[in-house]
């Protein structure tokens, strides 16, 4: 395990993850910042959904040093809401607090969805159920927001209100954000740094100036939104 180091909630050091012979991660170093937005991008099979899980703790067979700091909440390309449960219980599933439906509420209140809140999630479409899977990763109110291609499978309109939605509850709620995705535009477009994972590790980094247009005040986009 690394040495906790204060302002960052996560640091990797020399992370390796071998399927068989190949290294899939090898030696990767990274370290996070308490509220930046982070882009991963790499080819398919580069490793980034192996980094996400091995960060969320869902994967026991890697090496290396990994310290993450509070908590951690996922939300994948496939929302993965469990169809027997209401939206509203999906979004509290796993949450111990005594008050978990009220924050489950609020949750979903956040992301626009409250007239779903006692649908079945066969019943939602493609945006409403990446906005209850963002429900059910902020309700946990984590420090490290893991995103894997969440925007991936939406149509383009759907997709630019669901990075505008992204957007905005990263400003109120600050978590750290790591988005995997394979869009350039997107990452260019949403993260404060980029990263490129290429043969098992960071090979390339960009800083994003922080004075660009995000994506909700882009002129373009403010007018699209006018219209629609
Ligand atoms: P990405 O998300 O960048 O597309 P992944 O992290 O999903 O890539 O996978 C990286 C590589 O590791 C791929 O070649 C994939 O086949 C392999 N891999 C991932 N998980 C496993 C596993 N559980 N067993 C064997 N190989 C795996
Ligand atoms: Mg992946």
């Amino acid at each position: 395990m690394a040495t906790r180091v204060p302002g960052r909630v996560a640091v990797i050091r020399g992370l390796t993850r071998r399927f068989g012979e190949r290294a899939v991660l090898d030696g990767l170093d990274l370290d996070i910042a308490p509220g930046e937005f982070i882009a991963l991008l790499g080819r398919s099979g580069s490793g980034k959904s192996t980094l996400l899980r091995a960060l969320a703790g869902l994967d026991g067979g890697a090496e290396g040093e990994l310290e993450v700091t509070g908590s951690v909440a996922v939300a994948f390309q496939e929302p993965r809401l469990v169809p027997w449960k209401r939206v509203l219980a999906n979004v509290a599933l796993g949450l111990a607090a005594p008050d978990a439906a009220q924050r489950a509420r609020r949750a979903l209140a956040e992301v626009g969805l409250t007239e779903r809140a006692g649908a079945w999630p066969l019943t939602l479409s493609g945006g409403e159920s990446q906005r209850a899977s963002l429900a059910r990763a902020l309700v946990r109110e984590p420090g490290l927001l893991l995103l894997d291609e969440p925007f991936s499978a939406l149509d383009a309109l759907t997709r630019i209100t669901v990075h505008q939605l992204v957007l905005r509850l990263w400003e109120a709620h600050r978590p750290a954000v790591l988005l995997v995705t394979h869009d350039v535009d997107e990452a260019l477009i949403l993260a404060d740094r980029v990263l490129v994972l290429q043969d098992g590790k960071i090979a390339h980094e960009e800083l994003i100036g922080a004075a660009r247009p995000r994506h909700r005040d882009h002129p373009d986009l403010v007018s699209m939104r006018d219209r629609l």
